[in-house]
Formats: structure tokens, sequence, C-alpha cells
């Protein structure tokens, strides 16, 4: 039995003031994946600081045409939004791919962006793990590493980051918001998750003391020509392989602006710039799209049960291009249940 302390905040000052200076204080939002943590022993907070409360569960309009996106914003209440459904399509898909539909009505905007990784041997205690313990090892390196990362993995972890929005949400150059003690912060969502390195302990660049109060959109949110393909071992509840989120702005059959992030490939929605620059002014057809994913695959590198995720990484990208392209996005399996 661990104890800990439960404390419920009135507002985002108040839940400030109630973690600042405690190293070992969690915020807890819909608990879907802090609560798993406890009881695996994996994360042993010493005071649980409820924010449910907490008034950040509106999806309004920015002045600048984009949407801000509360905090604590339930993935289902965001993926059925109709401001999201009409502008931003992909991001519905992406989170509509994700759980399932109990676990996404409970989970938060700003849970999901901080979720932790799946590889089983962070979850499990009597194993080494540099994520879960610093210094222990890792053991995914030479153990069970099918789920595991093949693009920007170190010697120390090679764990990927498992939320499916994320990777919508980096694709459309979200921002995050964030405020502390101190002051409030914009972090674009590309220097949001961290490479493991050699701090793989550190999943984020948000610091002690910071909590996330939204979610910004910028206006473009490339409601015509989208796509957010998952890759799974089941068709439902279960965490990508390969996952990607397309969105191209096409002039006929030409590219005049194409952008794709990947999920399940790493420790972080993997972009690169290279990859999307060589769509650009390009013809919307396989060539082009293969070319693409072969930039971006360039450094890519398997472990004994992962190098299958490198083909099936080129061909998910080729695919969900081609989807994006044509206007036939990636049906999900969950529908709203009327
Ligand atoms: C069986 C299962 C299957 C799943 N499948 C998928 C899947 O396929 N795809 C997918 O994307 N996700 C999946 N999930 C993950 C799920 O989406 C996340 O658990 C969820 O999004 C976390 O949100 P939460 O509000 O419950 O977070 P919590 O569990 O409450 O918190 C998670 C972390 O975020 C911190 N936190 C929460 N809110 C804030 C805030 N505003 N500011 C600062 N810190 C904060 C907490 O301190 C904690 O460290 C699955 C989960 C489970 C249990
Ligand atoms: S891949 Fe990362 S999370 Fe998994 S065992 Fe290695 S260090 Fe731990």
């Amino acid at each position: 039995m661990i104890n800990f302390q439960y404390a419920r905040a009135n507002d985002v000052v108040d839940a400030i003031r109630q973690i600042t200076g405690d190293p070992n204080a969690k915020f807890i939002a819909g608990g879907t994946n802090l609560i798993d943590l406890m009881k695996m022993d994996v994360e042993r907070p010493t005071k649980v600081v409820d924010i449910t409360r907490l008034a950040l569960k509106q999806v309004e309009n920015t002045p600048s045409g984009g949407l801000r996106i509360g905090a604590l914003v339930r993935n289902t209440d965001l993926a059925y939004h109709p401001l999201v459904g009409e502008r931003y399509p992909v991001l519905a898909s992406a989170i509509m791919a994700g759980a399932s539909q109990q676990l996404r009505n409970m989970a938060s905007t700003g849970g999901n962006l901080l979720q932790r990784t799946r590889c089983p041997y962070f979850y499990d205690t009597a194993m080494p793990c540099n994520k879960r313990e610093p210094g222990s090892g890792c053991f995914a390196i030479e153990g069970h590493n099918r789920m595991h990362a093949i693009l920007g993995g170190s010697d120390a972890c090679i764990a990927t980051h498992p939320s499916d929005m994320c990777v919508a949400l980096a694709m459309l150059d979200a921002k995050v918001h964030v405020s502390s003690a101190s002051n409030d912060r914009v972090i674009a969502f590309a220097d949001f998750h961290r490479l493991p390195g050699d701090t793989p302990q550190r999943d984020t660049n948000l610091s002690a003391g910071e909590i996330i109060t939204a979610v910004e959109l910028p206006p473009k949110g490339f409601a015509t020509n989208y796509t957010y393909l998952k890759i799974r071992d089941r068709l439902s509840y279960a965490f990508a392989l390969v996952s990607v989120a397309v969105g191209l702005q096409l002039d006929g059959d030409t590219i005049k602006e194409g952008r794709f992030a990947l999920g399940g490939v790493a420790h972080k929605p993997w972009r690169d710039s290279q990859a999307e620059a060589a769509l650009r002014g390009q013809p919307a057809n396989a060539t082009t799209f293969f070319r693409a994913a072969d930039v971006l695959l360039h450094d890519a590198k398997g472990y004994a049960h992962n190098t299958f995720k490198i083909d099936l990484a080129r061909r998910c990208i080729a695919r969900a291009l081609t989807q994006a392209a044509r206007g036939t996005p990636q049906l999900q399996s969950s529908k709203k249940i009327a």
C-alpha cells in the first residue's frame, strides 16, 4: 500500500500553487494513464492534484481564425465537436482511431499529450528500463522490440510515443499553451515532445510546476485533402505499429503544400521537413509519394523484431498520401452512437 495525498484544485492558479515546489506531486485529469501507472508501481506520486474541475473545457475560435482547445476537453467531445469535424477532420479521425469509446470519454486533451510509452518493460518493475529508472539499462534493445522505434532512438531508449491525437496535432502545427507560477508560455508542437537521447526519463519539455492550459490550432486544417491511417494488430483498441496523418493542398494534380507526420515509429510524432519539401510542386502520384517516404525513412533503423516497420511505414506513407490526394480519407471503425 502506497499512501498519497489527494487534493482538488479550484482554478489554474490554485492548481499551480498546489504543485509548485513538490517534485513528487502530479496533476490528474481523466486518470486513464496515471492511475494504471500508479497501480503498477511505475509512478509513485506523493500528492495527486485533481484538475478536472478547472474551467479548461472550451473549444473556441481564436482571433486569427484558428481553434483553441482547453486542456480538459475530453477526447470524445473534441472528436465530435462540429468545428473540428468541419475544419480539422484529420484530428477527429486520429482521436477516433485511439483507445476505446469508454477511454475517450474520460481522457483529456492535456493528458493525451502526456501519456507515457507503452513499452512493456517500462510497465514491468522487475525489468531494467532507463525511462523508469535512469541508468538501469534498456531491456528492449536486445529484447522484444516489435512495437519500438525505427527513427530517433538512442542507446538508452527506443520507446515510441503512443498517442494518435498527437500525430495529427504535429501535422497541423499545433501549439501548446502552458502556465506556471512565474509565467505563461507557448510551445510549438514540434518542440513539445523530446527524443530520448541520454535522458529518456524526460518525455517532454514541460518544466516542473507547469500545467497545460490549452492546445491551439492554426487556421489551416486541410479539411479537403487529409487522412489518418493507423496500422495496428487489431482493428480497434490497439496502439499503432505505424500511423500517418496527412494534409495536402492541391492545385489540380500538383501539390502546393504537403505535410505528413508519423506515429508509432519514434519517441515523438515524426515529421521531416526535407520529406515534405520533396512533395512541394510535384505531381500527386505514387512516384512522388514513395520518393517522399524514402527521404523520411533514410535514417530508419530496425531492431531484431521491428525491421518490418520500415517497409510498412514506406507503404503507409504512400497509401495515406494517395488517400488524401483522392479526397478519400481512411474511415475509422468507431462511429458516433446517436
Ligand atoms: C487500454 C488503453 C488503450 C489506449 N489506446 C490508445 C490509443 O490507441 N491511442 C491513443 O492515443 N491513446 C490511447 N490510450 C491512452 C489514452 O488516450 C490516454 O491514457 C489518455 O489520453 C490520457 O488522458 P487522461 O486525461 O486520462 O490523463 P491522466 O491519466 O489523467 O494524466 C496523464 C499524465 O498527464 C498529466 N496531466 C494531465 N493533464 C495535465 C495538464 N493539463 N497539465 C499538466 N499535466 C497534465 C498527469 O499528471 C499525468 O502525468 C489508451 C489507454 C488505455 C488505458
Ligand atoms: S525502450 Fe525505453 S521505455 Fe522501453 S525498456 Fe528501453 S528505456 Fe525503457
